[in-house]
C-alpha cells in the first residue's frame, strides 16, 4: 500500500473514522504514565517480519526481549524473530554505552519513528520497563495485518525504588503457578517487588528441611467454605486435607521466574505473633506449649505467639531463616512482627523470667527484645529485618526497615530516626478491602472496610513524612481471609493495583483521576485477552440514604467516575434508559417502595451491573 494511503487510513482511524479495517491502530493509554511523552508524526507498521534485534552476546538482554517476543505473540498474534544482526524495520534492545543519569537503574527512552523502534536503557531492567511501555501501545487483538505503532518519544524512569505488592498464601494457598502468574501480570505495570506472606495461623507455607512438620502439619487444616470467621472447628477425627505448600525447589524456580521479570520477592516469616501454624507444628513453641489445630478460620482461643522465653525456639529460628536466607537473594526478610498479643507472655513463667534476665519493662520491652533476636539471626545469615509498624513498640532494632500499615505515622516516627520506610497505610493499600458498593462486593475483609480505586489513587507515600528522603515507596497488599481463590485474587487486586502502580512510579504532579480513569479502562481488554479477572467497580455508584429538610428521607448515588447515566426503580423491576434518570440531587422515596434498583449506563448502554438494596438496608447503614 502507498505510504500515502497509509497515512490518510491512519489518520481516519485516529480521528474516530472507520479507516482501514485490517490495519490496527495503536493509542497511547499507558500505566503508568510515563515521565515524559512527545508524540510525533507518523507511525512505525509492525508487521510478522519485523525483526527484534539485540547486542551480540549479552544473554541478560535477549531474555527481555524473549519475553517481550513471547507477550507480543500473545497480545498481537505476531511472532517475531530475535536478531543479533544488521537489521532495518526493527525493535532494538540497546543497553547505553554510558550511562544516562536522569534514567538511574530501572529507567529508560523508547523511540518509535517510522524506520524502527529503539530501547535503550542504563540496565536490563531500563529495557524490560521499556518493553512493558511498548506492549501496551499495541492493540489486543491477534490480527495478520501490520500494526501502526504511533510514532513518540518517551523518557520514563520511576519515582520510587520499591513498588510491591503482597500476596498472603496462608489463608489461602495459592499454587506455583498461580503465585508466577501474579509476578507475571504486576511486572507488565512496573511493579519490581514480591512481598511473599507465607507463613501465619492459617498454613505455614515453605517447605524448611531442618523442621520437617512446619509444612507436615503446618501446611493443613481442615476444609471450610463460605464466609471465613464463621468456619466451626475441626470435628473429631476430622482430617487436614486443605492447604498445600512450596517445596525449595518450588521457591527456586518461583524466584529465578521473578527475576527475569525485575521483580524481588521478600519473604514474609511472620513472628512471634501470627505463628499458629508453627505452634500447631511444635506445641511446646508456644506459652502455653497446648496442642493446637492449624486455624481454618474459626473463631478459637488459641495461644497464637511464640514463647519469647523459651531459649529453643531461637534455635528452631536460627534453622528457619538461614534456610529461607539461602533461598531468597533478596537483602530483606520480613519477620512480621505484627498484633502479637501479649496476653500469654504476661501469664507465663518462662516469659517473665526472661524479662527478669533482661531487665524488661514490660511485654512492649520483651517484643522488641524477641524482634532484636531475630534481627541477629537476620544479621548472621547477611539479611536485613522488615517488619510491620509493631517492630517500633519497645525499641527498634538498629538497621531496621518499617512497613507502615496503621496508617503512616509509624512510618513517619521511624523515618524521623533514621530508618527506612516502605509506606502501606490500610486506608489507600490494602488490597482486601471492599471496592465498590456493598451490595455486590459483598465479602471485603470482615465486613468493615472499603478502598475504592479513587481511593487508592488519593496515596500519597510521603505526606506527612518529615524525612521523605527514607521512604523507599509503597505497596498495596493482599490479604486472603475472604479470597478463597485465584480468580478472586485478581479481581480484588486489578484494577486498583493500577492506581498504585501509578503512584510509586509516575511523578506526583502529573496525577490526575479523570485522565487516569480512561487510561485504566484501557487496560480492560488487556485483562480480557490474558484472561485476568478484574473489577469494574468503578462503574456501579455508591447508594445512600440521606435525610435532607423536615427530617425527610432520600436517596441519593455518588458515580466513582465522570460520564455515567444512572437509571433507578423502586417497583422492583429492571431500569432501562426509559426510566428515571439520576439528576444529581437526592430523589424522593415513594410510598411503599422497598428496595430499590439501579444501574449505570454510558453512551445509551449498561456498563455498571445492576444493584438491588433493600431501602431498611439503606436505612441501617445511616446509623454508622
Ligand atoms: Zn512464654
Amino acid at each position: 500500500m502507498p505510504r500515502l494511503l497509509i497515512l490518510i487510513f491512519f489518520l481516519c482511524y485516529w480521528f474516530g473514522g472507520k479507516g482501514n479495517p485490517t490495519l490496527q491502530q495503536s493509542k497511547l493509554s499507558l500505566v503508568p504514565q510515563p515521565v515524559e511523552i512527545k508524540v510525533q508524526n507518523g507511525i512505525f507498521l509492525l508487521s510478522g517480519k519485523t525483526m527484534i534485534s539485540v547486542p551480540v552476546g549479552n544473554n541478560e538482554i535477549r531474555e527481555v526481549a524473549k519475553l517481550f517476543a513471547d507477550e507480543l505473540a500473545s497480545v498481537s498474534g505476531k511472532k517475531l524473530e530475535i536478531t543479533s544482526g544488521e537489521t532495518k524495520q526493527a525493535i532494538e534492545f540497546k543497553l547505553n554505552t554510558q550511562a544516562n543519569p536522569v534514567l538511574g537503574d530501572e529507567g529508560y527512552t523508547l523511540s518509535v519513528s517510522k524506520r524502527n523502534i529503539s530501547i535503550s536503557a542504563n540496565k536490563p531492567a531500563g529495557l524490560f520497563y521499556g518493553a512493558q511501555t511498548l506492549l501496551q501501545m499495541v492493540p489486543p487483538v491477534s490480527t495478520t495485518a501490520p500494526i501502526a505503532i504511533a510514532a513518540v518519544q518517551i523518557t520514563d524512569y520511576p519515582r520510587f525504588a520499591w513498588r510491591g505488592l503482597m500476596l498472603d498464601v496462608s489463608r489461602h494457598f495459592f499454587t506455583k503457578n498461580e503465585v508466577k502468574r501474579y509476578i507475571d501480570q504486576m511486572s507488565k505495570y512496573k511493579y519490581n517487588i514480591f512481598h511473599w506472606h507465607l507463613t501465619d495461623n492459617q498454613g505455614w507455607r515453605i517447605e524448611i528441611k531442618g523442621l520437617p512438620r512446619l509444612t507436615e502439619v503446618g501446611a493443613w487444616r481442615v476444609p471450610r467454605t463460605g464466609s471465613f470467621g464463621a468456619f466451626a472447628p475441626p470435628a473429631e477425627g476430622e482430617e487436614n486435607t486443605d492447604g498445600g505448600f512450596y517445596t525449595q525447589d518450588d521457591i527456586r524456580e518461583i524466584v529465578k521466574y521473578a527475576q527475569d521479570r525485575f521483580v524481588t520477592i521478600v519473604p514474609e516469616i511472620d513472628v512471634p505473633g501470627h505463628s499458629l501454624a508453627f505452634i500447631a507444628s511444635y506445641p511446646e513453641s508456644s506459652c502455653t506449649q497446648r496442642q493446637y489445630p492449624v486455624n481454618a478460620g474459626f473463631g478459637t482461643d488459641a495461644d497464637v505467639v511464640l514463647c519469647a522465653g523459651n531459649e529453643d525456639n531461637f534455635k528452631k529460628l536460627e534453622i528457619v531463616f538461614s534456610e529461607v536466607a539461602s533461598l531468597f537473594p533478596c537483602k530483606y526478610i520480613h519477620i512480621g512482627g505484627d498484633e502479637a498479643d501479649k496476653a500469654f507472655w504476661k501469664k507465663c513463667p518462662q516469659c517473665q523470667e526472661r524479662m527478669k534476665a533482661e531487665n524488661l519493662k514490660n511485654e512492649e520491652e520483651l517484643q522488641s527484645y524477641f524482634i532484636k533476636r531475630v534481627s541477629k539471626i537476620l544479621a548472621a545469615n547477611g539479611k536485613k529485618l522488615i517488619g510491620w509498624d509493631e517492630i517500633l513498640e519497645g525499641g527498634l532494632a538498629d538497621d531496621a526497615t518499617v512497613m507502615s500499615w496503621r496508617g503512616t505515622e509509624g512510618g513517619n516516627t521511624a523515618a524521623k530516626t533514621g530508618h527506612h520506610v516502605i509506606m502501606t497505610p490500610n486506608q489507600y493499600c490494602y488490597l482486601d478491602h471492599t471496592q465498590g458498593e456493598n451490595v455486590i462486593e459483598r465479602y471485603g475483609i470482615l465486613f468493615c472496610c472499603f478502598m475504592r480505586m479513587r481511593e487508592a489513587y488519593k496515596f500519597e507515600p510521603t505526606e506527612g513524612v518529615d524525612n521523605p528522603s527514607y521512604v523507599l515507596g509503597g505497596q498495596g497488599n493482599l490479604w486472603t481471609e475472604m479470597v478463597p481463590n485465584y480468580r478472586r485474587a485478581e479481581y480484588m487486586t486489578w484494577p486498583r493495583a493500577l492506581a498504585l502502580a501509578e503512584t510509586l512510579w509516575s511523578p506526583k504532579a502529573d496525577r490526575s483521576w479523570d485522565e487516569f480513569v480512561p487510561r485504566v479502562e484501557a487496560q480492560f481488554p488487556r485483562f480480557d485477552q490474558a484472561e485476568v479477572n478484574y473489577a469494574t467497580s468503578i462503574y456501579d455508584p455508591d447508594i445512600a440514604m440521606v435525610k435532607v429538610e423536615n427530617d425527610e428521607l432520600k436517596i441519593v448515588f455518588t458515580p466513582e467516575i465522570k460520564g455515567l447515566d444512572i437509571y433507578y426503580s423502586f417497583d422492583c423491576t429492571f431500569p432501562d434508559k426509559f426510566y428515571p434518570k439520576y439528576q444529581d440531587k437526592p430523589i424522593d422515596i415513594p410510598k411503599g417502595a422497598s428496595e430499590i434498583w439501579a444501574i449505570s449506563y454510558r453512551n445509551g448502554k449498561p456498563i455498571g451491573r445492576l444493584l438491588v438494596i433493600r431501602l431498611d438496608e439503606l436505612k441501617a447503614r445511616m446509623g454508622k
